[in-house]
């Protein structure tokens, strides 16, 4: 049996409940937060895990990690925004394990403001991290999932892509995007033996959530039927789902992680 810790990673590597053994996996934005928490968990799943990110320090600490609990994992630098480095990582890790036949797009940033006030820089800066990269690096890996017939695309969205947020549209058009893209994917390879869904997590605590002002958490928490935040390994859960062989029938869905803040 598989047991959470407190962080969302699992103890052990459990039996093949997933049937991810063997399977090769890529987790953008690996390096902490919900990124650390699906390597974690699709690593005790029995898949092995390129992390990749730009922090190789922080990569390096998740991938001893995934070892220390009995799992398989390499690093691969990788800058989302920039499409050189997206080829880079996805000819490195074909070059290093062979195929990728699971891709979570995970990476990615906010840069909140008001619209009166925000930036183009600001504005793309958001769409190139959250959005384009997810399209580069599915497009860069396709083909090694198409070769093998089986595939899974994970995006991370957000219920704020569902929902709109003021101070955020730049954030909140990247997550809505994704799940335009999502969609398209979903259709473009499902002949291919290829899923596509993405998860929509509500409020999580990680780094990204951190900062924000106590008065802004209580409200939101206000929201949130079930009465608490949610944790990385709450998102991890829905992600291994997604993946996993059991869920070969589903395809082009958004899955909700948010306590019940927003019911679509
Ligand atoms: P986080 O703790 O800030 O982690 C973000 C991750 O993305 C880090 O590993 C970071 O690694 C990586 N990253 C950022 N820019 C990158 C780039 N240009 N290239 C490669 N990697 C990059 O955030 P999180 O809360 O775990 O969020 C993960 C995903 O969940 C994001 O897509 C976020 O939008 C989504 N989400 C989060 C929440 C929440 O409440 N926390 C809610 C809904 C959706 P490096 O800095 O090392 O590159």
């Amino acid at each position: 049996m598989n047991e959470q810790d407190t962080n969302g990673a699992t103890a052990a590597k459990g039996e093949d409940t997933y049937g991810l053994n063997g399977k090769v996996a890529l987790i953008t934005g690996a390096s902490q937060g919900i990124g650390r928490a699906c390597a974690l968990r699709l690593a005790a799943c029995g898949a092995t895990v390129a992390l990749a990110a730009r922090s190789q320090e922080k990569l390096q600490a998740v991938a001893a990690e995934v070892a220390a609990a009995g799992g398989q994992a390499r690093t691969y630098s990788l800058d989302v925004s920039s499409e050189d480095s997206i080829k880079a990582c996805a000819r490195a890790v074909l070059a290093d394990l062979g195929k990728v036949e699971i891709l979570v797009n995970n990476a990615g940033i906010t840069r909140d403001g008001l619209v009166l006030r925000m930036k183009l820089s600001e504005f793309d800066d958001v769409l190139r991290t959250n959005l384009t990269g997810a399209f580069l690096l599915t497009q860069a890996l396709i083909s090694s999932m198409m070769k093998g017939r089986w595939g899974r695309v994970i995006n991370i969205t957000s219920v704020v892509g569902q929902t709109g947020a003021a101070g955020q549209a730049n954030y909140a058009a990247s997550k809505a995007g994704i799940i335009g893209l999502t969609k398209s994917l979903a259709r473009e390879f499902a002949g291919r033996g290829i899923t596509v869904n993405a998860v929509a997590p509500g409020f999580i605590q990680t780094a990204m959530t951190a900062d924000l002002p106590e008065a802004q958490k209580a409200a939101i928490l206000a929201h949130v039927p079930l009465g608490r935040y949610g944790s990385d390994a709450d998102v991890a859960s829905a992600v291994a789902f997604l993946c996993s062989v059991g869920a070969g029938y589903i395809t082009g869905h958004t899955l909700d992680v948010n306590g019940g803040m927003y019911m679509g």
